[in-house]
């Protein structure tokens, strides 16, 4: 008995997908740097961020150069951890857990998207999109049938058999997109996604990724104002602290 009202008010007060709570992330300098003495010790990349992301939300993050949109990201997906406060990762606090089980939590919850793709380059399409299918123990002519779908869906359907190489560099980021959903993940986080790419290609891939926040979250940083504006929601960050959320 849900009416359009109750279906509206249930998405907004669903558990977050994504949580970090007064997170901080300092960056020790090597100690063997002949700068180490004079200099201070360690950077804050991060400063006492506190950022809940919602299923269906697609978020930009901005901010200049340095402001510490990758930290976030690499925080957000699991890839790294906090020197203090708290990550929820699809209701699992990775606080503490071991780095294998939080390599699991990605693998199972995570569609990460980079901005050079890092595609294999001796495969093909397909394959590339299909090879997180193998680490989840998903039979072969499954793993063939959705990354086919997926290529579908991202409007490669005609360059199924081409290895990176013979694609475009909008192409190579559209399979690394439907390389990062073949898992169905529940958040989709992408760093700088369209910076190896001209405007229209750009658009294209944001309308793509804007296209597959549908019931799952899209998480992208970006420091281009008209990457940003095709977000749901920007998060601001400078000097690694939230300045604008909204
Ligand atoms: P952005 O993605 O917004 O450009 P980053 O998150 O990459 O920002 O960096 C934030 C700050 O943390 C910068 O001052 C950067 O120099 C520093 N930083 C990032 N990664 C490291 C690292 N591995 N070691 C030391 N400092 C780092
Ligand atoms: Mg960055």
């Amino acid at each position: 008995m849900a009416d359009a009202a109750s279906i509206t008010s249930s998405k907004s007060t669903a558990p977050p997908v994504v949580s970090c709570q007064k997170v901080t992330r300092q960056y020790t300098r090597g100690s063997d740097s002949v700068f180490s003495r004079q200099s201070q010790p360690t950077v804050t990349a991060l400063d006492s961020v506190s950022v809940d992301i919602h299923p269906g939300e697609f978020v930009g993050i901005a901010g200049p150069s340095g402001s510490g949109k990758s930290t976030l990201l690499h925080l957000l997906a699991g890839l790294d951890t906090p020197t203090t406060g708290q990550i929820t990762l699809s209701g699992t606090d990775t606080t503490g857990l071991s780095e294998q089980r939080r390599a699991q939590l990605r693998l199972d919850h995570v569609g990460i998207v980079f901005q050079h793709f890092y595609l294999l380059p001796s495969i093909s399409a397909r394959a590339n999109v299909a090879l997180p299918l193998v680490e989840h123990g998903v039979g072969k002519r499954t793993r063939r049938k959705q990354a086919t779908a997926l290529l579908e869906q991202v409007g490669l359907a005609d360059r199924i058999g081409h290895k990176p190489g013979e694609l475009s560099g909008g192409e190579q980021q559209r399979v690394a997109i439907a390389r990062a959903l073949v898992t169905d993940p529940d958040v989709v986080i992408a760093d700088e996604p369209t910076g190896e790419l001209d405007t229209a290609t750009g658009e294209q891939i944001i309308a793509v990724l804007s296209e597959s926040a549908d019931d799952r979250a899209v998480i992208v940083a970006s420091h281009d104002e008209q990457v940003l504006e095709q977000t749901d929601r920007v998060i601001r960050l400078r000097d690694g602290q939230v300045v604008h959320d909204g």
